[in-house]
């Protein structure tokens, strides 16, 4: 049972002194750099002197040591999922977002069940094994457990060569024992988004609804872990206030979840607010963040989680997306559509943000294999229960990239062989050779006999 003293809290006064403070020190800024590159990560102090760098010469040196702790941890690959949007049905008013409750311009629906199934049928065409269903913040008739009643549809759903093999879930807040049903349902990743770690902005922004309440908010991520959930996703909306606030705090919120529970979050999502239609701040974020603060914070949260996930959606463009990649990103969605039924329709007025990256899912495949990136598709550790703890203590000793890699070019392979263009197969199976040539002889042992079956028609090969 949670008391008062396991409570998550932001202490503001204590950011906002250090950002007050904080000037570009090259002699610090090194001895930050050095130290990132042991990757054992980085404290508070550190990051808040790393975001006040802004010389080209430091910059590059910042992003240079991003790059290297990338790939030392995560190596060639690059994981691939996709939104599945099930409900837009909301009892909130953010005024960023197209699905709040007081915007009449939106059509609201609920898929059904078969609706979900047939968009699920349509991500395992492209390619897809892994989704993030989402809704809005209300549910439709049969509350809670119309999300389970998607969950289960969602695993149902085979064809001849696919099937979702993990689905991860943003929705609203639960309480604890609804977030034991939830975990029950066999779903990967817990992800909710605080959007903005600013209590006066977070109240400007969230004009009612039970969102509203900014600790009951805070505290989910927590009672998801309490609740034996130990893969959790946060989140800030980059623009509603200063992103080297949100960035701290955020930090914080982590560090608050390592002490209680022994590890802190799986992965961190970094949208930046895109226009949004019926929401006038969407427009014109407070706060924006600049395209180079936005590299920075990447790089800066790559050498201060280096064992955490940076996932990064379609609102980016393509350029962006792939300078990120390099910089720390290691998730990226492909293909998406953020409105419920979107995969069936031509029609995507009604998304919940607009989007940077159009790009099929084969076209980003394409993309980032020409890149020299190994397009993952990969579900094993959560089905091994390599997850929470488990999972660092195999990441931080550098361990998790023997499966890792190999895992990413049997699903990669899965992929060119099912679902890829001839465009696409071609540069594909080339990279895949090479990755197999430059593979340690322990990696390519287990990677080889993968391939092979995969090749001769096995699915879901994984180590
Ligand atoms: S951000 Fe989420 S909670 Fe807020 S209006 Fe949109 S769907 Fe509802």
């Amino acid at each position: 049972m949670a008391t008062d003293a396991d409570m998550a809290t932001i202490d503001e006064a204590l950011i906002m002194t250090a950002l007050e403070t904080a000037r570009e020190d090259a002699v610090r800024v090194r001895e930050i750099l050095a130290k990132a590159r042991e990757l054992k990560g980085l404290n508070a102090s550190d990051a808040t002197a790393l975001m006040a760098v802004e010389s080209p010469e430091l910059l590059e040196e910042l992003f240079d040591t991003a790059r290297r702790a990338k790939d030392e941890i995560y190596g060639r690959r690059m994981v691939l999922f996709a939104p599945l949007y099930v409900s837009n049905l909301c009892s909130n008013d953010c005024v960023y977002c197209a699905f709040r409750k007081g915007n009449p311009e939106v059509h609201r629906r609920a898929l059904t069940q078969e609706e979900v199934a047939q968009e699920t049928r349509l991500l395992i065409d492209q390619g897809h094994k892994r989704v993030l269903l989402v809704a809005g913040e209300a549910y439709p008739k049969e509350g809670l457990d119309y999300i389970f009643q998607c969950i289960e549809t969602i695993y149902d759903v085979k064809t001849e060569w696919g099937e979702i093999r993990r689905i991860n879930v943003n929705i609203a807040p639960l309480e604890v024992d609804e977030f034991r049903a939830l975990k029950a349902c066999r779903i990967g990743t817990y992800q909710l988004f605080q959007e903005t770690y600013h209590r006066d902005t977070y109240a400007k922004v969230h004009l009612s609804g039970r969102k509203r309440d900014f600790d009951w908010r805070l505290n989910a991520i927590s009672r998801a872990m309490e609740a034996g959930i130990d893969d959790v996703g946060v989140g800030v909306l980059f623009g509603l206030y200063d992103w080297r606030f949100e960035t701290l705090a955020l930090m914080q919120h982590v560090a608050q979840l390592e002490e209680r529970f022994g590890v802190g979050c799986h992965t961190i999502s970094v949208p930046r607010i895109e226009p949004a239609v019926g929401a006038e701040v969407s427009e014109h974020p407070p706060v924006p963040v600049s395209d180079n603060d936005f590299r920075k914070l990447v790089a800066i949260l790559r050498l201060t989680v280096p064992y955490t996930g940076i996932i990064m959606s379609t609102r980016e463009n393509p350029e962006m997306r792939r300078e990120t990649l390099a910089l720390g990103v290691s998730q990226i969605s492909a293909g998406s559509r953020t409105n419920p039924g979107g995969y069936g329709e031509e029609d995507y007025e009604m998304s919940q943000f607009s989007l940077g990256d159009h790009r099929s899912v084969d076209e980003v495949v394409r993309d980032i294999t020409e890149m020299g990136y190994i397009p993952s598709f990969c579900t094993g550790c959560y089905r091994m229960g390599r997850t929470g703890q488990d999972f660092m203590d195999l990441a931080k000793p550098g361990l998790i990239k023997h499966y890792c890699e190999v895992n990413a070019v049997s699903t990669f392979v899965e992929f060119l062989e099912h679902y890829a263009s001839p465009e696409t197969k071609a540069v594909g199976d080339k990279l895949v050779e090479k990755v197999l040539n430059e593979m340690t002889p322990a990696q390519r042992k287990r990677a080889e006999p993968l391939v092979h079956d995969v090749r001769g028609g096995q699915r879901d090969a994984y180590v």
